[in-house]
């Protein structure tokens, strides 16, 4: 490992700088963030400008006439900030040019070039499941196909309705009667060259015994007969097997509910947030008299459909990279009302007396 005035760095191309007597203020485009730092160096902005990725730290800062010490404790703090990236390594001229957005998002979440190709590297090998293609699992399929996912294991029974047409994505009027494994595989495979392997069945409590799969992370978006159920039975096997998994969310007409990411043995498991919720909608219900009716018929709407997808996905996206330190759903559970524009969020803490993921639970781990 080389020290830092022995590496090649470089100012991120999304930063924009503002020099001011004895401040620097860096704005984090990617992620409208800023950084403001007191400085006593004039010229900081031309300075930074050197980091270009081709001259190493020691030659940018003896130019300079920078001191070894105070020129490598600011770039470190810079480094760490996401500010100036570590070219270890160069991107292949045939990825950049292809893939120049996706690397730049990457290069937020990560320190070095090196950590940018890994990145890429984890998000196309990883296989994917994907399970139930209705409103959120058609979306957040093509979502990560678009992040670059390339391996996909589809999950469902169900063949295209003319009624699905309005809320889920990738579906059109020649699709109708066909099913959805099929559409969704043909869909995926027009964004790019990927791996699908399609499971036309419907998730049940002999699935996991039926279907032998390897994959690195689960997407829940089945709903028959019931959310809890699959979530469930998915939280289970992946508990048992130690592999990240993501609820992938529900809808009522305007209320979306964006679901947990659960990291075995780390984050709260869908047994802690079962309990919790139950203790929650418990002491909300205290004194109410409930009207059961049978056949409800509730709304759909395809916008919140694809807003709970898509913050699915970018957890999905985040916990692919190994990103896990900026998950927005780990022990939280959030809603957002798309009428209102309005987000809620519950906290849910890892309960240590949960039977899952507790000290003495089943897949304490
Ligand atoms: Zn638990």
């Amino acid at each position: 490992m080389f020290a830092v005035l022995d590496r090649i760095y470089r100012l991120r191309s999304s930063v924009a700088l503002v020099e001011s007597p004895g401040k620097l203020e860096m704005f984090r485009t990617n992620v409208r963030e800023s950084l403001r730092i007191k400085l006593d160096y004039e010229g900081i902005t031309g300075l930074l400008a050197k980091f270009d990725g081709n001259v190493f730290a020691k030659n940018v800062l003896d130019d300079a006439g920078i001191d070894s010490v105070d020129g490598e404790e600011l770039i470190t703090f810079l480094n760490e900030n996401h500010i100036l990236i570590d070219v270890d390594c160069s991107y292949l001229p045939e990825v950049f040019a292809e893939k120049y957005r996706t690397i730049n998002l990457i290069e937020d979440y990560v320190f070095s070039t090196s950590g940018v190709i890994e990145a890429l590297d984890k998000l196309s090998t990883s296989p994917v499941l994907i399970v139930g293609l209705g409103a959120v699992g058609t979306w957040v399929a093509t979502n990560l196909a678009q992040s670059g996912v390339a391996n996909f294991i589809l999950v469902d029974d169900d063949i295209v309705d003319i009624s699905n047409l309005h809320r889920q994505d990738g579906f059109f009027q020649d699709d109708v009667g066909a099913k959805k494994v099929d559409v969704i595989e043909r869909r995926l495979q027009e964004i790019l060259k990927c791996n699908v392997l399609k499971i036309f069945d419907r998730l049940d409590e002999g699935f996991f015994a039926r279907h032998s799969l390897n994959f690195r992370l689960a997407v829940n978006c089945a709903d028959y007969p019931s959310v809890d159920y699959t979530t469930e039975l998915i939280g289970e096997y992946c508990m048992q097997k130690e592999i990240p998994h993501l609820i992938g969310g529900g809808y009522n007409l305007h209320l979306s509910l964006i679901g947990q990411s659960v990291l075995p043995g780390k984050s709260a498991c869908v047994r802690c947030f079962k309990r919790a919720l139950e203790k929650i909608n418990q002491a909300d219900l205290e004194g109410v008299k409930k009207l059961n009716r049978l056949n409800r018929k509730i709304g759909s709407f395809g916008p919140v459909c694809a807003v709970s997808a898509s913050l699915t996905s970018s957890e999905a996206f985040k916990i692919l990279i190994g990103a896990f330190s900026q998950l927005a759903t780990l022990n939280r559970r959030v809603e957002f009302r798309i009428r209102t524009a309005d987000f809620t969020f519950t906290e849910i803490e890892k309960n240590d007396d949960c039977e899952w993921c507790g000290t003495s639970g089943r897949y304490f781990c």
